[in-house]
């Protein structure tokens, strides 16, 4: 109880579930607006950025809550390195975003389920275990997996339910991406 070590890491997985119910609410904004629920936040340089999938509607098929905080952070800082940021986002980022975040040499990432069809932290493939990756980002998976999983499958069920435009998308749709 009195390990000041272990102290350490409460208060670090505390932190991290803080951020990832605030990255849900923003994900929640997105689905309001048509786009699958994931939302993100980078902490770099003491400033915090808050940012949502808007795939659909800016249309841009890059605009992946990840790369919009990234970017936001970049162009606020005027620096692409973001070295010390701590990238939290909803779902495990893509093949884009995780080469993104390698890019802009994020030093943590902390994110909420797992995406079996198209997460590139471990799922189908690890680009941050990459022999091609030069810069190392410390990787904390499945932080509030229940409930984020949860939140997109709902969303999902919803479209289906409205006779929407996808017939058979699981929590893990190819249409996340
Ligand atoms: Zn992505």
């Amino acid at each position: 109880m009195s390990d000041p070590v272990q102290a350490g890491r409460d208060a670090h997985a505390a932190a991290d579930i803080a951020y990832l119910r605030r990255a849900m609410r923003l994900a929640a904004d997105a689905a309001a607006d048509g786009d699958v629920p994931i939302g993100a936040i980078l902490c770099v340089a003491g400033r915090t950025f808050f940012a949502r999938n808007e795939k659909e509607r800016r249309p841009d098929p890059t605009a992946h809550a990840e790369m919009l905080a990234l970017r936001s952070a970049a162009a606020t800082l005027g620096r692409w390195r973001l070295t010390g940021a701590t990238l939290y986002v909803t779902k495990e980022p893509c093949a884009m975003c995780a080469g993104a975040m390698v890019a802009a040499r994020v030093e943590r990432l902390v994110f909420g389920c797992r995406d079996p069809k198209g997460g590139a932290a471990g799922s189908v493939l690890d680009v941050f275990a990459s022999a091609a990756v030069n810069h190392r980002v410390d990787v904390a998976a499945g932080v509030l997996e229940a409930e984020t999983a949860a939140q997109l499958r709902a969303f999902f069920a919803a479209r289906r339910t409205a006779g929407g435009r996808d017939p058979s998308p699981g929590p893990q749709s190819p249409d996340v991406l």
